[in-house]
C-alpha cells in the first residue's frame, strides 16, 4: 500500500485546501436559489434551537443565524432557559413541524441532562431535519438514498474533497472517530458506490492506531484531541482532512484561547499533500451545507405545495 517516495513524495509543504472559499462559494449559491425561490413566494426558513448557555453552543448558533442572514434566508433563533423540561422542548419542535414558514429545524447539542437528545432528534419531521440526525435520514444515508440529509459536517468534507479533485475511489480513506455526527456518517458516505472508498473507522480503542493511519490515501481525523495527529503517523503524499475543533487557552489573544483542529498542523503539512487548516478547513463547510440543506427542503416543500 505504501506509495513509492518518488510518486508521493510532497515538496515539504502541503497545499492548503481552503474549506473558506469553498464554503463562500457555496453560500454564493444558495443565495441564488434563496432569491428565485423567494420571488414565488417562499423564503426559506431555518429554526435554531438553543437550550441552555453553554458559551460554545451559543457562538454555533449565533454564526449559524449570521449566515441565514446573509444567504437571505429566515433564521429565528429560539432560546431556552437550562431547565427546560423536555415536554416543554418537544412542544416547540411540534409547533415548528407544523409551521409553513420553517423548513429546517436545528435543535443545538449539547442538551441538559433532563432532555434526552434521542427522543428530540426523533421528534423532527425528516423532511425538515437540515441536521440529518434523525434515524430516517441516518438509515437513509446507509442506504445511499439520494433522498436523505445527510449531517452538515462529512457532507461538507466530502465537498471539499471533491473541490480538491481528490479522488476517492478505491481509496483507502481511514476515520478517527466513530461519532454519529461525524465519524459514522462520514464512513458512510465514503463507502457508498458514489464515492467507492475502502474505510477504516478508528476509536479510543482502536490498537496501534499509527499502524492504521499510516495507510491512509486520505486521513480524516474527528476526535477532539488537539496534536493526535503527529506527522510520523502521516503517509507522505496523503490528503488529510482535520474536522478536529479545540480550544487551547492562550494569553496572547484576545479572546484567551485559540482553535486548533486534531493534527500537529505544521508538521504535517511538510509530510501531507494536501490538508485543511483549523480554522478555515472544514468548520466554515458545516455551516454552508446547513444553508444548502435548508434550501433543498423548502424547495421541495415548494414543489409538494404545487403539486
Ligand atoms: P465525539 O462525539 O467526542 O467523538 C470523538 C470520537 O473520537 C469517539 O468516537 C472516540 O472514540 C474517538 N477517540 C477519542 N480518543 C481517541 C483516540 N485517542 N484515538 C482514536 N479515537 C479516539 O466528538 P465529535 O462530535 O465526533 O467531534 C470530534 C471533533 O470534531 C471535536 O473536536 C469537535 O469539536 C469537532 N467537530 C467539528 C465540526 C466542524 O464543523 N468543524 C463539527 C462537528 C465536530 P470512542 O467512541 O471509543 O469514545
Amino acid at each position: 500500500m505504501m506509495a513509492s517516495a518518488a510518486s508521493a513524495a510532497p515538496s515539504g509543504r502541503g497545499l492548503l485546501i481552503d474549506g473558506k472559499a469553498v464554503a463562500a462559494r457555496i453560500r454564493e449559491r444558495v443565495a441564488e436559489g434563496v432569491r428565485s425561490l423567494a420571488a414565488k413566494g417562499v423564503v426559506p426558513g431555518l429554526s435554531v434551537i438553543l437550550v441552555g448557555d453553554d458559551p460554545a453552543s451559543a457562538v454555533y448558533v449565533r454564526n449559524k443565524a449570521k449566515c441565514c442572514e446573509e444567504v437571505g434566508m429566515r433564521g429565528e433563533t429560539i432560546r431556552m432557559r437550562a431547565n427546560t423540561t423536555q415536554d416543554e422542548l418537544l412542544a416547540v419542535i411540534d409547533r415548528l413541524n407544523a409551521s409553513t414558514q420553517v423548513h429546517g429545524i436545528l435543535v443545538q447539542m449539547p442538551l441538559p441532562k433532563q432532555i434526552d437528545p434521542q427522543v428530540v432528534l426523533r421528534r423532527v419531521d425528516p423532511a425538515k431535519d437540515v441536521d440529518g440526525f434523525h434515524p430516517v435520514n441516518v438509515g437513509k444515508v446507509l442506504i445511499g438514498d439520494a433522498d436523505a440529509f445527510a449531517p452538515c459536517t462529512p457532507s461538507g468534507v466530502m465537498v471539499l474533497l471533491r473541490e480538491y479533485k481528490v479522488s476517492t475511489s478505491g481509496a483507502h480513506v481511514v476515520v478517527l472517530g466513530r461519532s454519529n455526527i461525524v465519524g459514522k456518517p462520514m464512513a458512510a458516505l465514503l463507502v457508498q458506490h458514489s464515492a467507492d472508498a475502502t474505510v477504516t473507522v478508528c476509536h479510543s480503542r482502536t490498537k496501534d492506531l499509527a499502524e492504521h493511519t499510516r495507510r491512509a490515501d486520505i486521513l480524516i481525523a474527528a476526535v477532539g484531541k488537539a496534536g493526535l495527529v503527529t506527522a510520523d503517523m502521516v503517509r507522505p503524499g496523503a490528503v488529510v482532512i482535520d474536522v478536529g475543533m479545540n480550544r487551547l487557552d492562550d494569553p496572547s489573544t484576545a479572546k484567551g484561547y485559540r482553535l486548533v483542529g486534531d493534527v500537529d498542523f505544521d508538521a504535517v503539512r511538510s509530510v501531507a499533500r494536501l490538508i485543511t487548516p483549523v480554522p478555515g478547513g472544514v468548520g466554515p463547510m458545516t455551516i454552508a451545507m446547513l444553508v444548502q440543506n435548508t434550501l433543498i427542503s423548502a424547495q421541495r416543500f415548494a414543489e409538494k405545495a404545487r403539486a
